[in-house]
Protein backbone atom coordinates (compact mmCIF):
# COMPACT_ATOMS: atom_id res chain seq x y z
CA UNK A 1 0.00 0.00 0.00
CA UNK A 2 1.48 3.71 -1.11
CA UNK A 3 1.27 5.89 2.00
CA UNK A 4 1.94 9.24 1.16
CA UNK A 5 3.56 12.21 3.86
CA UNK A 6 3.20 15.53 2.68
CA UNK A 7 5.38 17.78 4.73
CA UNK A 8 8.48 17.52 6.71
CA UNK A 9 7.77 19.54 10.21
CA UNK A 10 6.94 17.77 13.28
CA UNK A 11 3.62 16.70 12.24
CA UNK A 12 4.54 14.42 9.45
CA UNK A 13 8.26 13.29 10.91
CA UNK A 14 5.54 12.20 14.08
CA UNK A 15 3.11 10.45 11.67
CA UNK A 16 6.16 8.10 10.19
CA UNK A 17 7.91 7.78 13.80
CA UNK A 18 4.81 6.05 14.36
CA UNK A 19 3.85 4.00 11.19
CA UNK A 20 7.33 2.63 11.38
CA UNK A 21 7.03 1.95 15.56
CA UNK A 22 3.81 -0.23 14.23
CA UNK A 23 5.11 -2.06 10.94
CA UNK A 24 5.35 -5.34 13.08
CA UNK A 25 1.73 -5.00 12.95
CA UNK A 26 0.22 -7.77 9.98
CA UNK A 27 -1.75 -4.99 8.32
CA UNK A 28 0.98 -2.23 7.90
CA UNK A 29 3.60 -4.77 7.05
CA UNK A 30 3.11 -3.60 3.29
CA UNK A 31 3.37 0.02 3.69
CA UNK A 32 5.72 1.90 1.48
CA UNK A 33 5.81 5.29 2.75
CA UNK A 34 6.94 8.37 0.93
CA UNK A 35 7.99 11.50 2.22
CA UNK A 36 7.37 14.86 0.14
CA UNK A 37 8.54 18.40 1.26
CA UNK A 38 11.17 20.89 0.82
CA UNK A 39 14.89 19.67 3.10
CA UNK A 40 15.20 21.15 6.38
CA UNK A 41 17.97 23.77 4.73
CA UNK A 42 14.92 25.04 2.91
CA UNK A 43 13.01 27.76 5.06
CA UNK A 44 10.14 27.05 2.89
CA UNK A 45 7.02 27.77 5.11
CA UNK A 46 8.43 25.73 7.64
CA UNK A 47 7.21 26.42 11.49
CA UNK A 48 9.09 23.81 13.10
CA UNK A 49 12.48 24.70 12.03
CA UNK A 50 11.89 28.37 12.68
CA UNK A 51 10.59 27.62 15.79
CA UNK A 52 11.90 28.86 19.51
CA UNK A 53 11.10 24.53 20.30
CA UNK A 54 10.92 24.76 24.43
CA UNK A 55 8.85 22.00 25.73
CA UNK A 56 8.01 22.53 29.51
CA UNK A 57 4.86 22.14 31.72
CA UNK A 58 3.79 25.39 32.16
CA UNK A 59 1.96 25.02 34.97
CA UNK A 60 -0.85 23.32 32.68
CA UNK A 61 -3.27 20.72 34.68
CA UNK A 62 -5.46 18.42 34.03
CA UNK A 63 -9.47 18.76 34.06
CA UNK A 64 -9.88 22.26 33.13
CA UNK A 65 -10.21 22.21 29.37
CA UNK A 66 -9.96 20.15 26.44
CA UNK A 67 -6.66 21.74 25.24
CA UNK A 68 -5.32 21.84 29.03
CA UNK A 69 -5.77 17.99 28.99
CA UNK A 70 -4.62 17.19 25.32
CA UNK A 71 -1.53 19.71 26.33
CA UNK A 72 -0.82 17.92 29.51
CA UNK A 73 -0.90 14.27 27.59
CA UNK A 74 0.97 15.61 24.85
CA UNK A 75 3.79 16.62 27.52
CA UNK A 76 4.32 13.16 28.21
CA UNK A 77 4.18 11.93 25.33
CA UNK A 78 7.24 14.01 24.45
CA UNK A 79 8.89 13.02 27.36
CA UNK A 80 8.23 9.51 26.75
CA UNK A 81 9.62 9.89 23.15
CA UNK A 82 13.20 11.89 24.81
CA UNK A 83 13.71 8.81 27.19
CA UNK A 84 13.66 6.25 24.30
CA UNK A 85 15.26 7.77 21.92
CA UNK A 86 17.80 10.35 23.81
CA UNK A 87 17.84 12.48 20.24
CA UNK A 88 20.89 15.05 19.39
CA UNK A 89 19.72 18.30 19.43
CA UNK A 90 17.26 18.11 22.53
CA UNK A 91 18.70 19.59 26.15
CA UNK A 92 17.09 19.56 29.49
CA UNK A 93 17.60 22.99 31.69
CA UNK A 94 16.04 24.09 34.61
CA UNK A 95 14.09 27.17 33.23
CA UNK A 96 13.36 30.11 35.91
CA UNK A 97 10.21 32.28 35.67
CA UNK A 98 10.46 35.57 36.56
CA UNK A 99 7.36 38.52 37.15
CA UNK A 100 6.65 41.56 38.14
CA UNK A 101 2.77 39.97 38.61
CA UNK A 102 2.02 38.45 41.51
CA UNK A 103 -1.28 37.77 40.45
CA UNK A 104 -0.36 36.46 37.04
CA UNK A 105 2.24 33.88 38.73
CA UNK A 106 0.15 32.44 41.47
CA UNK A 107 -2.43 31.83 38.98
CA UNK A 108 -0.13 29.91 36.55
CA UNK A 109 2.05 28.16 39.18
CA UNK A 110 0.10 28.14 42.51
CA UNK A 111 1.50 28.76 45.91
CA UNK A 112 5.23 27.03 44.68
CA UNK A 113 6.20 30.61 43.82
CA UNK A 114 9.29 33.01 45.37
CA UNK A 115 9.13 36.36 45.99
CA UNK A 116 12.14 38.11 46.76
CA UNK A 117 11.20 41.90 47.13
CA UNK A 118 8.43 42.86 44.09
CA UNK A 119 9.86 40.12 41.78
CA UNK A 120 8.72 36.63 42.17
CA UNK A 121 9.90 33.72 40.26
CA UNK A 122 9.58 29.65 39.97
CA UNK A 123 11.07 26.62 38.79
CA UNK A 124 10.64 24.44 36.30
CA UNK A 125 11.97 21.27 34.41
CA UNK A 126 12.07 21.86 30.24
CA UNK A 127 13.93 20.33 27.47
CA UNK A 128 15.10 23.10 24.45
CA UNK A 129 15.06 21.49 21.02
CA UNK A 130 17.93 23.21 18.19
CA UNK A 131 15.80 22.56 15.74
CA UNK A 132 18.35 22.21 12.66
CA UNK A 133 20.01 19.22 14.42
CA UNK A 134 17.45 17.54 16.07
CA UNK A 135 15.10 17.66 12.73
CA UNK A 136 17.93 16.34 10.89
CA UNK A 137 18.58 13.42 13.54
CA UNK A 138 14.92 12.66 13.80
CA UNK A 139 15.00 12.27 9.82
CA UNK A 140 17.92 10.07 9.81
CA UNK A 141 16.51 7.96 12.87
CA UNK A 142 13.73 7.39 11.18
CA UNK A 143 15.23 6.33 7.62
CA UNK A 144 17.15 3.78 9.68
CA UNK A 145 14.40 2.07 11.05
CA UNK A 146 11.40 2.25 8.22
CA UNK A 147 12.11 2.09 4.28
CA UNK A 148 11.24 5.32 3.73
CA UNK A 149 11.48 7.47 -0.10
CA UNK A 150 12.20 11.31 1.15
CA UNK A 151 11.82 13.68 -1.87
CA UNK A 152 12.56 17.38 -1.67
CA UNK A 153 10.15 18.70 -3.54
CA UNK A 154 6.88 20.86 -3.08
CA UNK A 155 3.16 19.35 -3.85
CA UNK A 156 0.16 21.91 -5.24
CA UNK A 157 -2.72 19.97 -5.73
CA UNK A 158 -3.57 16.84 -4.29
CA UNK A 159 -6.50 14.24 -5.82
CA UNK A 160 -7.53 11.19 -6.65
CA UNK A 161 -4.94 9.16 -5.91
CA UNK A 162 -2.09 11.84 -7.08
CA UNK A 163 0.07 14.67 -5.23
CA UNK A 164 1.19 17.06 -7.91
CA UNK A 165 5.29 18.65 -7.35
CA UNK A 166 6.89 20.30 -8.79
CA UNK A 167 10.06 17.82 -9.71
CA UNK A 168 7.17 14.68 -9.91
CA UNK A 169 4.05 13.24 -9.36
CA UNK A 170 3.32 11.31 -6.33
CA UNK A 171 0.77 8.03 -6.17
CA UNK A 172 -0.84 7.53 -3.17
CA UNK A 173 -3.30 4.97 -1.47
CA UNK A 174 -3.49 7.19 1.57
CA UNK A 175 -2.18 10.82 2.12
CA UNK A 176 -1.15 12.30 5.73
CA UNK A 177 -1.40 16.15 4.56
CA UNK A 178 1.22 17.43 6.97
CA UNK A 179 1.97 21.04 4.80
CA UNK A 180 1.83 22.78 7.95
CA UNK A 181 0.87 26.24 6.64
CA UNK A 182 0.61 25.04 3.02
CA UNK A 183 -2.52 23.74 3.93
CA UNK A 184 -4.06 26.70 3.56
CA UNK A 185 -3.35 27.23 -0.21
CA UNK A 186 -4.28 23.90 -1.47
CA UNK A 187 -7.39 22.22 0.68
CA UNK A 188 -11.04 23.23 2.18
CA UNK A 189 -9.61 24.22 5.69
CA UNK A 190 -10.43 27.76 5.67
CA UNK A 191 -12.46 28.53 8.14
CA UNK A 192 -11.50 28.87 11.87
CA UNK A 193 -8.10 28.56 10.38
CA UNK A 194 -5.45 31.12 10.61
CA UNK A 195 -1.85 31.20 9.93
CA UNK A 196 -0.03 33.56 12.81
CA UNK A 197 3.06 34.20 12.09
CA UNK A 198 6.02 34.63 15.53
CA UNK A 199 9.44 36.18 15.08
CA UNK A 200 12.61 35.51 17.12
CA UNK A 201 15.76 36.74 17.43
CA UNK A 202 19.16 34.69 17.33
CA UNK A 203 22.45 35.93 18.32
CA UNK A 204 25.80 33.74 18.11
CA UNK A 205 26.89 34.30 21.88
CA UNK A 206 28.78 31.73 24.48
CA UNK A 207 29.19 31.40 27.83
CA UNK A 208 32.77 30.96 29.77
CA UNK A 209 31.04 28.02 32.17
CA UNK A 210 28.86 25.85 30.16
CA UNK A 211 25.32 25.09 30.84
CA UNK A 212 22.41 25.56 28.92
CA UNK A 213 19.30 27.66 30.34
CA UNK A 214 15.99 29.00 29.97
CA UNK A 215 14.59 32.58 31.66
CA UNK A 216 11.40 33.38 31.19
CA UNK A 217 9.96 36.78 31.29
CA UNK A 218 5.96 36.86 31.61
CA UNK A 219 6.02 34.05 29.03
CA UNK A 220 8.56 35.67 26.98
CA UNK A 221 11.89 33.38 26.69
CA UNK A 222 14.86 34.06 26.52
CA UNK A 223 17.27 30.57 25.43
CA UNK A 224 20.91 29.90 25.66
CA UNK A 225 21.56 26.68 23.81
CA UNK A 226 25.35 26.05 25.05
CA UNK A 227 26.35 23.72 22.55
CA UNK A 228 25.18 25.36 20.04
CA UNK A 229 26.59 28.98 20.79
CA UNK A 230 23.11 30.51 20.24
CA UNK A 231 20.99 32.70 22.46
CA UNK A 232 17.14 33.53 20.92
CA UNK A 233 14.88 35.88 22.03
CA UNK A 234 11.19 35.93 21.58
CA UNK A 235 9.02 34.77 19.83
CA UNK A 236 6.30 37.67 18.94
CA UNK A 237 2.79 37.00 17.70
CA UNK A 238 1.16 38.62 14.84
CA UNK A 239 -2.81 39.32 15.53
CA UNK A 240 -2.99 39.29 11.74
CA UNK A 241 -1.49 37.24 8.78
CA UNK A 242 0.95 40.28 7.93
CA UNK A 243 4.60 38.63 7.65
CA UNK A 244 6.67 41.20 8.65
CA UNK A 245 8.45 41.26 11.69
CA UNK A 246 6.46 42.90 15.21
CA UNK A 247 10.54 44.36 16.41
CA UNK A 248 8.14 46.89 19.07
CA UNK A 249 6.95 43.91 20.92
CA UNK A 250 11.07 41.97 20.23
CA UNK A 251 12.23 45.45 21.87
CA UNK A 252 9.49 44.86 24.79
CA UNK A 253 10.81 41.81 25.44
CA UNK A 254 14.71 42.44 24.95
CA UNK A 255 13.48 46.02 28.04
CA UNK A 256 11.90 43.40 30.58
CA UNK A 257 15.77 41.51 30.49
CA UNK A 258 17.45 44.78 30.73
CA UNK A 259 14.98 45.73 33.42
CA UNK A 260 16.16 42.65 35.06
CA UNK A 261 19.58 42.85 34.53
CA UNK A 262 21.39 45.46 32.83
CA UNK A 263 23.91 43.33 31.56
CA UNK A 264 21.43 42.45 28.94
CA UNK A 265 21.76 45.27 27.18
CA UNK A 266 24.53 44.87 25.48
CA UNK A 267 24.36 41.56 24.57
CA UNK A 268 20.66 41.74 23.06
CA UNK A 269 21.68 43.96 20.52
CA UNK A 270 18.80 44.07 17.98
CA UNK A 271 21.44 44.99 15.56
CA UNK A 272 23.44 42.47 15.54
CA UNK A 273 20.64 39.39 15.76
CA UNK A 274 18.98 37.57 12.95
CA UNK A 275 15.77 37.83 12.79
CA UNK A 276 13.57 34.24 12.03
CA UNK A 277 9.84 33.71 11.15
CA UNK A 278 7.87 30.81 11.48
CA UNK A 279 4.27 30.49 10.39
CA UNK A 280 2.09 29.06 12.99
CA UNK A 281 -1.50 27.36 12.65
CA UNK A 282 -4.30 28.28 14.49
CA UNK A 283 -7.65 25.98 14.52
CA UNK A 284 -10.59 26.67 16.06
CA UNK A 285 -10.74 26.82 20.34
CA UNK A 286 -6.44 26.68 19.73
CA UNK A 287 -7.29 22.93 19.03
CA UNK A 288 -5.35 20.99 16.50
CA UNK A 289 -7.05 19.41 13.27
CA UNK A 290 -7.87 16.33 11.73
CA UNK A 291 -9.86 16.64 9.13
CA UNK A 292 -10.85 14.27 6.02
CA UNK A 293 -10.57 15.97 2.69
CA UNK A 294 -11.02 13.18 0.53
CA UNK A 295 -11.98 9.43 2.27
CA UNK A 296 -8.31 8.96 2.10
CA UNK A 297 -6.23 12.24 1.90
CA UNK A 298 -6.44 13.46 5.74
CA UNK A 299 -5.33 16.76 6.83
CA UNK A 300 -3.30 17.43 10.11
CA UNK A 301 -2.24 20.63 11.69
CA UNK A 302 -3.25 23.53 13.87
CA UNK A 303 -0.65 23.10 16.28
CA UNK A 304 -0.08 26.44 17.19
CA UNK A 305 2.10 27.16 19.91
CA UNK A 306 2.63 23.88 20.90
CA UNK A 307 3.87 21.54 18.01
CA UNK A 308 6.85 20.04 19.64
CA UNK A 309 4.75 18.40 22.16
CA UNK A 310 0.84 18.31 20.33
CA UNK A 311 2.79 15.98 17.33
CA UNK A 312 2.53 12.60 19.29
CA UNK A 313 -0.71 12.40 20.45
CA UNK A 314 -2.04 13.93 16.94
CA UNK A 315 0.30 11.39 14.91
CA UNK A 316 -1.45 8.52 16.97
CA UNK A 317 -5.08 10.14 16.15
CA UNK A 318 -4.14 10.19 12.35
CA UNK A 319 -2.81 6.58 12.81
CA UNK A 320 -6.20 5.66 13.78
CA UNK A 321 -8.26 7.13 12.04
CA UNK A 322 -5.56 5.34 9.14
CA UNK A 323 -6.31 2.55 10.24
CA UNK A 324 -10.50 2.60 10.17
CA UNK A 325 -10.30 4.56 7.07
CA UNK A 326 -8.58 0.73 5.73
CA UNK A 327 -10.75 -1.37 6.97
CA UNK A 328 -13.68 0.76 5.79
CA UNK A 329 -12.19 0.33 2.13
CA UNK A 330 -11.80 -3.56 3.02
CA UNK A 331 -15.75 -3.62 3.77
C1 LIG B 1 8.38 31.83 16.97
C2 LIG B 1 7.81 30.50 17.29
C3 LIG B 1 8.06 29.90 18.50
C4 LIG B 1 7.53 28.63 18.79
N1 LIG B 1 7.83 28.07 19.99
C5 LIG B 1 7.38 26.84 20.28
C6 LIG B 1 7.71 26.21 21.49
O1 LIG B 1 8.44 26.79 22.32
N2 LIG B 1 7.24 24.96 21.74
C7 LIG B 1 6.45 24.30 20.84
O2 LIG B 1 6.05 23.16 21.12
N3 LIG B 1 6.09 24.88 19.67
C8 LIG B 1 6.53 26.11 19.38
N4 LIG B 1 6.18 26.73 18.22
C9 LIG B 1 5.21 26.06 17.35
C10 LIG B 1 5.80 24.91 16.58
O3 LIG B 1 7.04 25.28 16.01
C11 LIG B 1 4.78 24.51 15.51
O4 LIG B 1 3.56 24.21 16.13
C12 LIG B 1 5.23 23.29 14.73
O5 LIG B 1 6.52 23.51 14.21
C13 LIG B 1 4.22 23.02 13.61
O6 LIG B 1 4.58 21.82 13.00
P1 LIG B 1 3.86 21.34 11.68
O7 LIG B 1 4.51 20.08 11.28
O8 LIG B 1 2.39 21.36 11.87
O9 LIG B 1 4.14 22.49 10.61
P2 LIG B 1 5.50 22.88 9.88
O10 LIG B 1 6.66 22.73 10.76
O11 LIG B 1 5.27 24.21 9.24
O12 LIG B 1 5.64 21.77 8.75
C14 LIG B 1 5.05 21.89 7.49
C15 LIG B 1 5.93 21.18 6.50
O13 LIG B 1 5.30 21.18 5.23
C16 LIG B 1 6.20 21.66 4.25
N5 LIG B 1 5.41 22.28 3.22
C17 LIG B 1 4.72 23.44 3.22
N6 LIG B 1 4.07 23.62 2.06
C18 LIG B 1 4.36 22.53 1.30
C19 LIG B 1 4.01 22.12 -0.01
N7 LIG B 1 3.22 22.87 -0.78
N8 LIG B 1 4.48 20.92 -0.45
C20 LIG B 1 5.27 20.12 0.31
N9 LIG B 1 5.65 20.48 1.56
C21 LIG B 1 5.20 21.67 2.03
C22 LIG B 1 7.13 22.63 5.01
O14 LIG B 1 8.35 22.84 4.34
C23 LIG B 1 7.29 21.85 6.31
O15 LIG B 1 8.27 20.85 6.18
C24 LIG B 1 6.71 27.97 17.86
C25 LIG B 1 6.47 28.55 16.63
C26 LIG B 1 7.03 29.81 16.32
C27 LIG B 1 6.79 30.40 15.00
Amino acid sequence: MKVLVLGRGMAALAIIEKLTAKRSLPSFKALEITCVGPEFISPFDSCAVNSTALVALMGVEQGISPLGDLLYESYFDCLNFLRKKNPMGVCQVNRKHFSWDKEKMVRRFGESISQVRDLITFEEKAHIFYPPVFLSWWQESLTRFGNIRWCSDIVSAVENGIAYGLKDSYEYDFCFDARGSGIKDHCEIKENFKVVPGHFLEWDYKEENGNSWVMTIDGHNLIYHHHFSKLILGGSSEKTEVRAPCLEDLKEQISSFVKLDKKWSKILDIRKATIKTGLRTKASKRMPFLKFQKKNHLLIGGFYKNGYTLCFPVADMAITKFKESMAEERM
